[in-house]
């Protein structure tokens, strides 16, 4: 059986977002930092002392050639970086715009206008109410990159 992510259940949903925060928490994907970046932003938590800096390589084409991070911060805000990384990268901007900005909604709690496929795991965060901005962290620090926003993005 072939079903694709929204179709999980509530407990295959929870239990995949058990996995995915496990793994990119513990093995972060694109930790570091890029040799050529042309946006930039930084990600601040203070609810929970995350702490991040996010690098894109942006192309001519306005395509995101290559993402990376560097900080600290919990599991979660770790993880959801990670993960973004993974999934912005090979999107043209106004469509990682849009990914992020429904992740957003769906991670708060709201309908998700786009599929969002293994990262729609990262809702379950919702039972959590206090990690909800540890999750969307990184999200907002790349709108603020894409839109060359020097402020750094707070989730306060
Ligand atoms: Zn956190």
């Amino acid at each position: 059986m072939n079903r694709a992510a929204n179709d999980l259940s509530t407990a295959e949903l929870r239990e995949l977002y058990r996995e995915l925060i496990l793994d990119h928490a513990r093995s972060p994907r694109h930790f570091g930092k890029l040799s050529a970046i042309t946006h930039t932003a930084e990600g601040l938590n203070p609810l929970c002392g995350d702490k991040l800096r996010l690098y894109l390589q942006i192309d001519d084409d306005d395509r995101i050639s290559d993402a990376a991070f560097e900080g600290s911060g919990c599991a979660i805000s770790v993880a959801s970086a990670s993960l973004m990384t993974d999934a912005i990268i090979g999107m043209r901007t106004a469509e990682a715009v849009d990914f992020s900005n429904a992740l957003i909604a769906s991670v708060t709690g709201r309908d998700s206008p786009v599929e969002l496929g293994k990262l729609q795991a990262l809702q379950g965060v919702r039972e959590f109410p206090s990690r909800v901005k540890c999750a969307t962290l990184a999200w907002h620090a790349m709108n603020s990159a894409i839109r060359r926003d020097h402020n750094p993005a707070s989730t306060e």
